[in-house]
């Protein structure tokens, strides 16, 4: 089963910060500006000064894109790729209008004046013919011969964002999506992968449209995170492409959000090996129960037990009103030091927060229908995407996706009553 407490966690800014210092004085000078998806890349591992920044902050007010298609070897019309892109676009800045913005201020950099937090797509996008003088150029099924030094293997890469070129006085990037073709030469391969036409399975190329939101998210500065099934996992579009799931995602565009948090909580999760026993003795159901579910309306979460017309209600948790948020940048920003952008800088530290992700802490208190005693519990939701993700993937695999619960049992903090599922 696929836990979002199992999705990789970048550590809090101040340890970050030292482990991005330490690595750029460790591996100073290989140089890579790769976020390269496919089977068999490097992953992308390298954290390297600038390298990691947003192609554009708020400085940069329009950005330019072309489009360019090998229409015998790139199986989609051009009318739909322009329109993929588009959305693309637009789901990112209506998420990144959601994100949470770390301001910065003199508590955080003590030699730096106050100033706006760290925005990314926040431009005007452009669509332009293809003349050089673009920011993004979107390559379906092409690649040029300079740019294969950035792509060892074509066979091995379902797509890439690689920024080319960076200006450190205007914190401005420039570079190129590339998305495999199809069919010919340099068309993806792998065993469990899609490659009958997958960009133009469904009509609405929803397998394609993922893709691209990926590699967008590169250029918004977002980096690998998270399991396979959410939208900037290092193993997204291989799972994207899976077999078995292309078909399904793609019917549809729709897209769980990035940042966008709905506190939406009603699912159900049925495994036939039953439930571990302190998961079982703290809601007081059996641990051979196949079913159990969460309902919420209002404050008040509903637990029940059983499926279809056998439902039965075990419970109740009443939640405290106001939840907590734990937030965590997934964005940053590297200052070079001939940046223009920022008026002050401190000379010691660099990297200034960017938006950020918030994952609520609710905490309640389970109460069962036969038990006079109460528990206390922590309910953990991340963003919509952590969770949803897993939920397209239930359509092939009755996976259930779930926010994590903690609970006090005999006295004891359990921090995750479903460890060991
Ligand atoms: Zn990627």
């Amino acid at each position: 089963m696929k836990r979002c407490s199992q999705r990789q966690k970048l550590p809090a800014l101040p340890a970050l910060l030292a482990l991005v210092v330490s690595i750029t004085i460790l591996v100073l000078g290989m140089i890579s500006e790769l976020a390269v998806a496919g089977a068999g890349s490097s992953g992308g591992g390298d954290v390297l000064r600038d390298d990691f920044n947003p192609w554009f902050i708020q400085n940069t007010k329009v950005v330019r894109y072309c489009i360019e298609v090998d229409a015998a070897h790139f199986h989609q019309d051009p009318a739909t790729l322009h329109k993929l892109v588009e959305d693309g676009i637009q789901y990112w800045k209506a998420e990144f209008n959601q994100a949470y913005l770390p301001p910065i201020n003199g508590s955080y950099l003590p030699d730096m004046v106050s100033f706006e937090p760290v925005r990314v797509a926040t431009q005007t996008f452009q669509i332009i013919d293809c003349d050089s003088s673009e920011d993004i150029r979107f390559q379906f099924g092409i690649l040029r011969k300079n740019q294969k030094i950035f792509i060892d293997d074509p066979h091995k890469v379902i797509a890439a964002a690689v920024r080319e070129q960076y200006d450190t006085q205007s914190l401005r990037g420039r570079g190129f999506i590339y998305i495999s073709p199809d069919s010919g030469p340099l068309q993806f391969q792998g065993d469990d992968l899609q490659t009958d036409f997958p960009w133009s399975l469904g009509g609405s190329g929803g397998a394609l449209f993922r893709v691209i939101v990926h590699e967008l998210g590169h250029v918004f500065g977002l980096q690998h995170r998270g399991d396979a099934g959410q939208i900037m996992a290092a193993g997204y579009p291989e799972f994207v492409l899976n077999k078995l799931r292309a078909p399904i995602l793609a019917k549809t565009k729709s897209l769980p959000g990035y940042f966008a948090f709905n506190g939406e909580l009603s699912d159900q999760l049925c495994q036939a090996k039953g439930f571990n026993s302190k998961f079982a003795e703290f809601f007081g159901i059996a641990e051979e129960t196949k079913c159990f579910g969460i309902s919420l309306a209002k404050d008040q979460v509903t637990v029940t037990i059983g499926s279809g017309s056998s439902v039965r209600e075990v419970g109740k948790i009443n939640l405290k009103p106001m939840p907590n948020y734990k937030t965590e940048s997934v964005v940053t920003l590297y200052l070079p030091e001939d940046q223009r952008i920022f008026k002050v800088v401190s000379t010691y530290a660099r990297i200034l927060p960017g938006p950020a992700r918030k994952t609520a802490l609710i905490k309640g208190v389970f109460k069962g229908r036969n038990s006079t005693s109460e528990r206390n519990l922590l309910l953990v939701m991340p963003p919509d995407n952590i969770r949803s993700d897993e939920i397209i993937e239930s359509a092939i695999n009755p996976i259930s996706s779930w926010p994590s619960i903690g609970g006090v049992l005999d006295g004891e903090m359990i921090l995750d009553l479903m460890e060991g599922f």
